[in-house]
């Protein structure tokens, strides 16, 4: 599996695109802005779009979903349900910011904690992780995660905006670390990292 990463919009965010050479499927995380550059990227690999997967719905992360839908029309766009308030007011948010945004038509399907999301042979297992966001997941396979807003190399996501949750992110952060040192973190922000690198450097980790 290749992995590759975009960083789109004034907010810096990682749009990864997950191709399977085996099968020529390719899934793309969080198109949050830019959606020229990441279609640029998504035909530059040739492979055959299948699905859309969103860790949660800041404008910062689904601001781009148009665009590639406009490009490979009919692609699904798959959400936690919880995260669906989120979704539907990001272009009032981005207002707020003053920022152009293009609002997506509603998400396609639902994701749920546990449900098991396939890109070609590689099976990634949906974890709910609330906090940050109320509907905020986690793909987990291959080796590695891709964890959206939660941990980030030495930080953790923010819990100061609307609808977040200190105590839920706490118990989500608890979980994360449960998971294999080895096991690699692509955030929706900064560099990749390790669940063991964050365990043994990551303040925000040592305090609770
Ligand atoms: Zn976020
Ligand atoms: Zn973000």
């Amino acid at each position: 599996m290749q992995v590759t990463s975009l960083v789109v919009g004034s907010f810096q965010e990682n749009c990864w695109i997950l191709h399977d050479p085996d099968s020529g499927e390719m899934v793309v995380i969080d198109p949050g802005a830019e959606p020229d550059r990441i279609c640029e990227a998504l035909a530059a690999q040739g492979g055959r779009l299948t699905a859309i997967w969103l860790t949660h719905a800041h404008l910062d992360h689904v601001g781009g979903i148009e665009g590639v839908r406009r490009r490979f029309p009919g692609v699904p766009v798959h959400l936690h349900p919880a995260d669906r308030p989120v979704y539907d007011h990001a272009s009032r948010v981005a207002a707020g910011y003053g920022l152009p945004f293009e609002q997506p038509a509603p998400p396609d399907a639902e994701l749920a904690e546990g449900e098991v999301v396939q890109l070609g042979a590689h099976a990634f297992t949906v974890w709910h992780l609330p906090g940050h966001a109320p509907g905020h997941v986690a793909f987990i396979g291959a080796d590695q995660l891709f964890g959206g807003d939660l941990l980030f190399a030495g930080s953790i996501g923010r819990t100061d905006l609307p609808l977040c949750d200190r105590t839920a992110m706490a118990a989500s952060l608890r979980r994360l670390v449960t998971l294999p040192p080895e096991m690699v973190v692509h955030p929706g922000h900064g560099p990749s990292t390790t669940i063991g690198a964050e365990r043994a450097t990551n303040p925000y980790l040592a305090r609770g």
